[in-house]
């Protein structure tokens, strides 16, 4: 592991690494045998607020303090949404990864060389094929990012804006009152810098002044 960081770190600079959630509770699971602490170390490693991630690993601690104790060994911006530097989109397993590692099968036996060429052509043909299918959108995102805007619309008509400066807003619900800034495009609720598309606050706030939804998703 400790060699595969430096190797990550050079070959691309600047990157963010992240450990795949799943693989981690499975390591946690085998060392402690508890399935109820791998669901808690989920909640913390999922948790969009601050205060949600805290909640967790305390009550990780009140169960099991060694468990405690072995997760703060990982370094928390390599698993925690919250703590993490780059954007990883609320994606906390490598499950992508592993179907790739599935299509490549059959190939594990060939010489290098044709092992190298093989994984090409695949990226290649997967590209293509992509490639293709964006072609015939007419939508400014992808078919699952319009999905989830739309959802956002919906919550944020629900909701009651108020202007604080010029790009600062609160937004009111029954239950919350959430704080938005569009420049730096956070909202207190975490989903807005989390999934780089704005959550159904930001969306409230930017219909007091019909902002186009568009131009703060991320690029
Ligand atoms: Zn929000």
């Amino acid at each position: 592991m400790k060699g595969l960081l430096r190797v990550v770190a050079e070959a691309l600079p600047g990157s963010y690494h992240s450990y795949g959630i799943r693989h981690l509770n499975a390591n946690l699971l085998k060392t402690f045998k508890s399935q109820k602490l791998c669901k808690l170390f989920s909640r913390a490693a999922y948790a969009l607020r601050e205060s949600d991630h805290k909640e967790a690993m305390e009550l990780i601690k009140a169960k099991n303090e060694k468990v405690e104790k072995w997760i703060s060994e990982i370094p928390k911006e390599n698993w925690a949404n919250v703590h993490f530097k780059g954007a990883r989109w609320n994606v906390l397993t490598t499950n992508a990864a592993e179907c790739f590692n599935n299509v490549l099968k059959d190939a594990r036996e060939l010489p290098i060389a044709a092992l190298v060429d093989h994984t090409r052509w695949k990226v290649q043909d997967f590209f293509q094929f992509r490639r293709k299918a964006g072609a015939t959108w007419k939508t400014h995102l992808t078919h699952r990012a319009e999905k989830w805007l739309d959802r956002s619309c919906s919550f944020g008509s629900k909701f009651l804006p108020r202007t604080c400066s010029w790009n600062e807003y609160e937004v009111l619900s029954s239950t919350h009152t959430n704080s938005v800034d569009l420049e730096k495009k956070t909202c207190m609720c975490g989903l807005f810098q989390t999934m780089g598309l704005p959550c159904g606050h930001a969306i409230a706030a930017m219909g007091l002044n019909k902002l186009d939804r568009y131009k703060y998703c991320q690029d």
